[in-house]
């Protein structure tokens, strides 16, 4: 039976858009691909307020995450651990041979520009890797504050974001906040099958890059570069997904920007107070994520049944990520997901729980 996903990826796929994806394959060097290419990239810069590069990497965020280092990095960079995706960036780094400097803060607190600016000013770092939204413990990171601490103090190091779940769920001013590199795959907040990462690179990461050795071909920028001013891409592209993005990114902009955070915010509104009654909030109640909640399971209620029951119901959540798998369980709330979805879920676990 068909699961609504209310896990932070893959998440919920409307009818819309899958059959966006339904339709006759084009060639990826014939101009109808162009047009597409150029329309999507159009929109993104709209939407992610941006006058940089943008490409569309055929790969995982992870493929992405890699990339963003090989392209940045030649020696030294500063990673953070504060929860299993920033660890995994930590990780990514470390076996592409580069020196790294660990930001590390406990699961369910915040990565602070005042931990940022004490790392960097020890010195010699090319660049510093943010994870903006980490989904494995429902914290938002400042990426706004930190950006403008690096801008201001560091100008010449790069500020790397991972920002997979949650950009398409919360705003994102990569100009104005003094990004460099931006990524995000198309499952999580953008709502649309995995498969396809989005990522802007500034100018100045994108300079900086043609100095780095050993950059690979796959994620090169300059490769990605060479393609993207013919509105195309250096291999053959996840075609289906991005006809797919163009017509999401419609949808997007009909919604209203403003009125789709708004919706995540309220979601996440719903999920919180739900959460507060019933168990508690894992996370710093400062830095809470508008797209995922970490549910503290202090009723140490068992999640694989619970998950069993709800799947009996047509629904699915997370359980807690990596160490906190039974501690916690997850909801997520982003994407095309609606307010009534969040509080149908709920409604169906305190009927389960018999809360
Ligand atoms: C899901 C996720 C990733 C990994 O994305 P893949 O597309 O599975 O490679 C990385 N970072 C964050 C914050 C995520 O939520």
């Amino acid at each position: 039976m068909y699961k609504k996903l209310f896990i932070p990826g893959p998440t919920h796929v409307v009818d819309e858009i899958l059959e966006a994806m339904a339709v006759p394959m084009i060639g990826h060097r014939d101009k109808l691909y162009s047009d597409l290419h150029g329309q999507v990239v159009t929109k993104l810069k709209k939407f992610l307020q941006t006058n940089g590069h943008i490409y569309l990497s055929t790969s995982s965020s992870t493929g992405m995450m890699e990339g963003s280092i090989r392209n940045c990095v030649n020696n030294k960079v500063l990673m953070t651990d504060c929860g299993a995706f920033s660890k995994r960036w930590a990780q990514i780094a470390t076996l592409n041979g580069k020196e790294i400097d660990l930001i590390k803060v406990e699961m369910g607190q915040a990565t602070t520009p005042e931990m940022v600016d004490e790392y960097l000013s020890k010195g010699g770092f090319e660049a510093v890797c943010i994870t903006h939204n980490e989904t494995s413990t429902g914290v938002m990171n400042p990426i706004e504050e930190i950006g403008a601490l690096v801008k201001e103090k560091y100008p010449d190091v790069l500020v790397l974001v991972d920002a997979v779940s949650s950009m398409a769920g919360t705003e994102i001013k990569v100009d104005e906040w003094g990004l460099d590199v931006v990524l995000a795959g198309t499952q999580k907040a953008f709502a649309l099958p995995p498969g396809l990462c989005v990522v802007t690179v500034s100018e100045k990461a994108f300079q900086r890059s043609l100095d780095v050795e050993n950059r690979g071909f796959y994620f090169n920028f300059e490769e990605l570069e060479k393609k993207a001013i013919k509105n195309q891409t250096p291999a053959t592209p996840a075609i289906s997904i991005i006809n797919a993005l163009n017509v999401q990114m419609d949808r997007i902009f009909k919604e209203g920007v403003e009125a789709r955070f708004q919706r995540h915010l309220d979601m996440a509104e719903h999920v919180r107070s739900w959460t507060r009654k019933n168990f508690a909030l894992y996370s710093d109640e400062n830095y809470l994520s508008p797209t995922v909640t970490n549910v503290h399971n202090t009723r140490e209620i068992d999640v694989v049944n619970l998950n069993a029951e709800l799947a009996k119901r047509g629904a699915m959540l997370s359980n807690g990520y990596g160490d906190l798998k039974g501690k916690c369980f997850r909801i997520a709330h982003m994407g095309d997901l609606q307010v009534a979805d969040v509080q149908w879920l709920t409604g169906q676990i305190d009927n389960i729980l018999g809360l």
